[in-house]
């Protein structure tokens, strides 16, 4: 084929060649345009007639005629482009699954870095994070504070590998009665908070749900059954509030509840 590569740069050179000196000549240029596609034509079905015939006598085991360009320099083409292309597909692939293995990567450390190791809620951390995100520009927005009511008993009576196991409890239940937007998080030791972007009454409600729920489904664990309750307390986000401002007035409205004799929601009107 590179034959027809170097005539066709000649004829094209020569038609340069004969515009510079005698432009009326370049009409006849279009002869040699023409017999060069003749060629081509000519030449193309040829080779292939001949690649086909050395096939059936590769078939037949018959003699191979092997001029000018063969089966063989067919086969040889053949071989070395695929071995092109495997390794360029190798390389590919290799390189979108280092890509893959990088997000996957992140994605853990993301995961790890945000996501309380017990619970699998969100940690600290990334309730801050989060808190700094939306205070100010999501409103409504409401947060409550839990706490488990006596859960130094739990421990005290069943151990700390069975208060692990009511924590991861008291998790999933909180998990399944809030609302697809609300973020649980776990605030430290058996206290919790969730972020609700809704208005005060309707955070209580999803409180007094998670309060309820809480009550009414007793916590698996290997040492069996153990029964728990809740106290929350509820505070709107304000004008101006800070993230601190606001845990505190969820705070005092938790302390109220713990006050008042526990398993209750408190919402904080001040
Ligand atoms: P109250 O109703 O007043 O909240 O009583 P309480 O017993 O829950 O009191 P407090 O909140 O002071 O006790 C919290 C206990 O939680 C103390 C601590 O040993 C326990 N705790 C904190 N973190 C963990 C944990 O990760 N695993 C377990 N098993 N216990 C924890
Ligand atoms: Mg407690
Ligand atoms: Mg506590």
């Amino acid at each position: 084929m590179w034959l027809f590569g170097v005539v066709g740069i000649l004829i094209f050179l020569m038609a340069k060649f004969i515009y510079s000196v005698k432009p009326e000549h370049i009409i006849y240029i279009q002869y040699l345009w023409l017999l060069y596609t003749i060629m081509l034509v000519g030449l193309t079905t040829w080779w292939t007639r001949h690649i086909k015939n050395q096939i059936e006598s590769l078939k037949t085991d018959k003699p191979i005629f092997d001029f000018p360009i063969g089966i063989r320099e067919f086969k040889h083409v053949n071989n070395s482009l695929l071995y092109i292309s495997r390794k360029l597909e190798a390389q590919e692939m290799g390189w979108w699954e280092q890509k893959a293995r990088q997000a996957d990567e992140n994605l853990g450390l993301i995961k790890e870095n945000s996501t309380d190791p017990l619970t699998g809620v969100a940690n600290r951390r990334q309730l801050d994070k989060y808190l700094a995100q939306v205070l100010g520009k999501t409103m409504p927005l409401s947060l409550v504070m839990l706490d488990i009511d006596h859960f130094k008993r739990v421990n005290d009576t069943w151990g700390h590998q069975v208060g692990d196991e009511v924590l991861q409890h008291f998790a999933r239940t909180m998990q399944k009665a809030v609302r697809p937007g609300d973020l649980v998080a776990r605030y430290g030791g058996e206290e919790f908070t969730i972020i609700c972007c809704a208005t005060l009454d309707n955070a209580a409600i999803v409180a007094e749900r998670v309060r309820q729920a809480v009550e009414s489904t007793p916590a698996n664990t290997s040492a069996g059954e153990v029964r728990i309750t809740s106290s929350q307390g509820v505070a709107e986000y304000r004008a101006g509030d800070t993230a601190v401002k606001l845990k505190e007035r969820a705070d005092a409205a938790l302390y109220e509840a713990k006050e008042t004799g526990r398993n209750r929601v408190v919402v904080s009107k001040k």
